[in-house]
């Protein structure tokens, strides 16, 4: 399978790995993927979130969480997103998915608000969803069955989701726009998407790809991209994040581009929902804009 061999490459790469390779000498079919997601949809506890924070790059705030799905399997161990979310996707399993994953966040957001908490959580979108009407709908209906703030709450889209099918995928966004929530451009420079293009789009927030960004202080070419994306991000308004933030040297780098918000390695990895509370305790959240308004800098 060569999205697994590919993945688990880019992470042995990146001096860091997350998931044993043993796990991946078999590699399971898609048929039992697909079987096994059924199943583990319907069981408790096999489907869970862990969150990254964003910081601001200087360390102080925390400007949001990133949602990540976690499948803890029976046999096979924690499953990477990489390995289940494609085959999702290929079906309409995937909306069943994004469905679970904005009920588990939601609850999580509720938790923290109680505590004192109002963290923005980022949920990740597939395609797949911005071509179901029904989207904004559903988003509006669990905001309010958790009681959690529209504002709060974030839809992280593909810079080539939106460029599938424009008209209707722009129709979507634009309903979840109104609803008050909040939307970025994920992965963004590995698509192809315009700035006229851009512009159009109801969202305010631009993170730069990992790969360019992990690659900004050793190749002249990822450092250009990165600056470019700073610059478009800002002349339209947007917050720019980068992702895959593994060192200082990196850190520095995007300081000196005025880049506004950091993920990755070097901050805090992808947690478990217990151990954000204490880390929330400790560092101050970035007040939120409504919805659409340019972040001041
Ligand atoms: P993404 O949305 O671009 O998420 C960021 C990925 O980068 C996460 O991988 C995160 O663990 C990883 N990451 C963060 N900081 C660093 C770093 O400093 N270095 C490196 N090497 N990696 C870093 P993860 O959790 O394996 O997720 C992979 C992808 O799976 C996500 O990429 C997203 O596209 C997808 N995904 C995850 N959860 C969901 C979900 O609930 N729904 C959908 N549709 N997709 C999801
Ligand atoms: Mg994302
Ligand atoms: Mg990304
Ligand atoms: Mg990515």
């Amino acid at each position: 399978n060569a999205d697994i061999a590919m993945y688990v490459a880019k992470e042995v790469k990146a001096g860091a790995v997350v998931f044993e390779p043993t796990e991946h000498v078999t590699a399971p079919s898609r048929l039992n993927v697909l079987g096994d997601l059924r199943r583990a949809l319907d069981t408790d506890g096999e489907l869970l979130l862990h969150y990254q924070p964003k910081f601001t790059l200087d360390g102080r705030h925390i400007e949001g969480l990133e949602a990540l799905l976690r499948w803890r399997h029976p046999e096979r161990g924690m499953v990477p997103p990489a390995e289940f979310i494609p085959v999702a996707e290929g079906t309409g399993i995937i909306l069943r998915l994004t469905e679970r994953v904005l009920g588990l966040a939601l609850t999580q957001m509720r938790r923290w608000l109680d505590t004192g908490h109002p963290v923005p959580v980022a949920v990740n979108l597939s395609t797949r969803c911005l071509m179901d009407d029904d989207l904004p709908e559903l988003v509006a209906t669990l905001l309010a069955q958790h009681g959690v703030p529209a504002r709060l709450l974030r839809l992280e889209v593909t810079e080539s989701a939106v460029m599938g099918d424009a008209a209707r995928c722009l129709d979507v966004l634009q309903r979840l726009h109104d609803l008050g929530v909040h939307l970025s451009i994920d992965d963004f420079g590995t698509g192809y998407s315009s700035m006229a293009y851009l512009r159009q789009l109801p969202v305010d927030e631009l993170k730069i790809d990992r790969s360019f960004v992990m690659g900004m202080t050793d190749t002249q070419q990822d450092a250009v991209l990165v600056r470019t994306a700073i610059d478009l991000g800002h002349n339209l308004g947007l917050t720019v994040v980068a992702e895959g933030v593994e060192g200082a040297e990196h850190v520095a780098a995007l300081q000196d581009l005025g880049c506004d918000i950091a993920q990755g390695f070097h901050f805090a990895r992808p947690m478990p929902s217990d151990e954000i509370g204490p880390l929330l305790d400790r560092v101050a959240i970035l007040p939120v804009p409504a919805a659409g308004m340019p972040t001041a800098r």
